[in-house]
């Protein structure tokens, strides 16, 4: 071989989940949503035929699991028909929804296709509060019917809340809630700083008090409940020492598909500047894990620059977060400014550090919202 010619592709093992953005329409508007500031409208989305060619490549793959996200998922009318597509090639089926657009009728369908599981997600304990964050009057009302039709209907269920500034002192009770219900599982989930949440940091990002309020109240919870509920934590990286493993590192487990078909290591990476996304409309989505150069750019260790590539975390953390570490210092190939060995730590304890006293108002998901705003918009009926 020729001492300069690149080394060949690393093996890759298949993808673990395919995680399916159906659609970027939302009747909510949550100024944390982890969609792109660009929303793609719902004349630019795949249709159902390509979603079905997209989780046919998967299984042959041997991807395990899909997740049916969004925007919101079911404000696609073919959901169940991808639904029954995903449990006829034996994938686990993951709906992650608002809940708001469930009835009666809507989740009958959804089991009787053979949806495996549902996670609804709250953005409060409280009614005014959430439906604050949401940006619909009405919509926590209609989460709490939805976890009972989950409930009622037998599936497993998931409760999500989303931990910011503005609720994080109401943790305890969202535990109760989850324990009143019967879930077999809550995420207590602190807004990551990426999309809307970076858009919104000033008014989201909590103190270094309320982040070690939630932390006691979660470890005293899990203790109490354990071997009833599972509790899933996850912080906000602006107190952290070290990195999380972004999607359990880059192209390694998870690949996400956008509404338009682009393919991608993780929500984010369209953030990142110089990468060309392949389409799964003119690639495969085999040829796409295995051989696009995006895919390969951050996957294992090679990449890494000191300090990860002599560290002993480096197949732990995979080097943290690429957007993140795009955020924060321009360049992706950065170690992740989370961790407290990255010669740019300080520049994430700046951020933790000049957090404004007094939250301004939030910048709404809309298409085209650019200036903050104020209380919610409309009425859910
Ligand atoms: S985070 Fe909020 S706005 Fe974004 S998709 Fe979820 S419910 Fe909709
Ligand atoms: S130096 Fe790199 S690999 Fe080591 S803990 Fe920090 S981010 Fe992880």
């Amino acid at each position: 071989m020729n001492a300069i010619e690149p080394p060949p592709p690393r093996a890759a093992e298949p993808p673990l989940g395919l995680i399916l953005e159906l659609t970027h329409r939302c009747p909510l508007q949550c100024p944390y949503c982890s969609n792109p500031l660009e929303l793609a409208r719902a004349s630019a989305e795949l249709d159902t035929a390509a979603w079905c060619a997209v989780m046919e490549q998967g299984a042959a793959l041997g991807a395990l699991q899909v997740h049916f996200t969004g925007g919101e998922p079911m404000a696609r009318k073919d959901l169940p028909a991808l639904v029954r597509r995903a449990a006829e090639l034996g994938l686990y089926s993951n709906l992650i929804t608002s809940g708001v657009l469930l009835d009666p009728v809507s989740i009958a369908v959804l089991v009787e296709a053979g949806i495996d599981h549902i996670q609804l997600s709250f953005q409060d304990i409280e009614a005014e509060a959430g439906d604050d964050v949401a940006g619909l009057r009405g919509a926590h009302a209609r989460k709490l019917q939805a976890a009972e039709l989950i409930k009622s209907s037998g599936l497993p269920l998931t409760l999500n809340f989303v931990i910011q500034r503005r609720n994080a002192e109401r943790v305890p009770r969202m535990l109760a809630l989850a324990e009143e219900l019967g879930a077999g599982r809550i995420e207590i989930a602190h807004v990551q700083y990426y999309g809307w949440g970076l858009r919104n940091r000033a008014a989201l990002l909590p103190s270094r008090a309320q982040l070690d309020f939630t932390t006691e109240v979660v470890e005293a919870a899990r203790v109490r409940l354990k071997g009833r509920m599972v509790i899933d934590y996850v912080v906000p990286d602006y107190y952290a020492r070290r990195p999380k493993a972004c999607m359990g590192g880059w192209a390694r487990r998870e690949m996400v598909i956008t509404p338009t078909g682009k393919a991608m290591p993780c929500h984010a990476a369209d953030s990142l500047p110089g990468f060309a996304f392949a389409s799964v409309t003119d690639t495969s989505l085999a040829e796409i894990w295995r051989a696009d150069p995006a895919f390969l750019r951050f996957r294992g260790t090679d990449w890494m620059p000191e300090p990860c590539q002599s560290c002993d975390r480096r197949e732990i953390d995979w080097g943290g977060c690429r957007c993140q570490a795009f955020a924060m210092t321009g360049d992706p190939a950065r170690t992740d400014p989370a961790c407290a060995l990255s010669p740019d730590h300080a520049l994430m304890q700046a951020v933790a550090f000049e957090r404004p006293e007094i939250a301004p108002p939030y910048v709404y998901r809309r298409i085209g919202a650019a200036e903050p705003a104020e209380a919610p918009v409309a009425a859910a009926d």
